[in-house]
């Protein structure tokens, strides 16, 4: 008697802990059908792709000017080889370029297709951002955060240089992430002290590169990228898989860039637009792709 009524309170007890797991686990779910009903979810999705595409306009502005050292807000956007004041018709994102066939309507210049590629690269992370985060203040976070990342994947790759802007960007977008999730002074603590663990394992890296290979390894500007990672992930194990992708989206493209000059890599790689790709991982992938990068490396089963 005494032993079945043990059993039966086991079984509730299991039953109210499972009950609460599975509450967490579908939170995101049921609250994204909770939205569906009053916004259904293809508006959604296609408000995240107009509005993405917009955002990416800007972004080109950015990585044209930043680098540049020129204003981000003055003067009006204009070609830059003939410089005529372009008009709303040759701003529309994605369909100017389509409809001017890649180049200036005023002097046929061909017009870069990163223009292009950033717009509809923005769209797409912003169109990720809402398949997993309900519509809300932190899918907005995350979105301006993979706008950020993507100026300074660009400007890296193009430049060898991280715009301070940009990384500023990230790590308050990233802190105030954190600070919705664990609104605290251990909240606070944990961000911020992930922007320095971040920081400092780069900087250490590249430390040791030098003396090692005596070669720079790693720039200041990959320390910079790192820490502001940092404030979204925390000073947590998440850090772990971030690194790991970066190395390995790194490695990949290495070898990439090595097969279309055909010839060993010798000269210097931004490692800033492979940090930028993992940290983008990380924030729209969900945590069995971070197991997968573990499991890869031989570190989880
Ligand atoms: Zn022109």
């Amino acid at each position: 008697m005494v032993r079945r009524l043990r059993n039966f309170a086991r079984k509730i007890k299991g039953d109210a802990i499972q009950k609460f797991w599975d509450n967490r686990t579908t939170d995101n779910k049921t609250t994204m059908k909770k939205r569906g009903e009053l916004m259904p979810h293809w508006f959604i999705v296609l408000f995240a792709f107009l509005f993405g595409a917009a955002v990416g306009s800007f972004v080109n502005v950015c990585i044209y000017r930043l680098p540049r050292r020129l204003s981000i807000v003055q003067p009006p956007s204009h070609c830059p080889h003939c410089g005529t004041v372009l008009t709303i018709v040759d701003l529309v994102p994605l369909l100017s370029y389509i409809w001017l066939g890649g180049k200036c309507r005023y002097c046929k210049t061909p017009i870069s297709p990163r223009y292009f590629v950033v717009e509809l690269l923005t769209a797409l992370l912003f169109v990720a951002t809402v398949n997993r985060y309900p519509f809300g203040l932190e899918a907005i976070l995350v979105a301006a955060s993979l706008a950020a990342l993507v100026v300074i994947a660009f400007v890296d790759w193009e430049f060898f240089l991280v715009p301070d802007e940009a990384v500023w960007a990230l790590g308050i977008f990233g802190f105030v992430r954190y600070m919705l999730s664990e609104p605290n002074v251990y909240g606070a603590i944990l961000s911020l002290s992930g922007a320095v663990l971040g920081g400092a394992i780069v900087w250490v890296v590249g430390f040791f590169g030098k003396v090692i290979f005596r070669k720079e390894a790693m720039g200041f500007g990959d320390v910079k990228i790192a820490a502001a990672v940092g404030t979204h992930l925390g000073a947590t194990w998440q850090m772990l898989p971030f690194f790991l992708f970066s190395v390995f989206i790194g490695a990949v493209m290495g070898i990439f860039i090595a097969f279309l000059q055909r010839r060993p890599l010798t000269g210097y790689m931004p490692f800033g637009p492979a940090m930028a790709a993992a940290a983008a991982i990380m924030f729209l992938a969900p945590p069995s792709v971070a197991e997968f990068i573990l499991r890869l490396y031989g570190i989880a089963q």
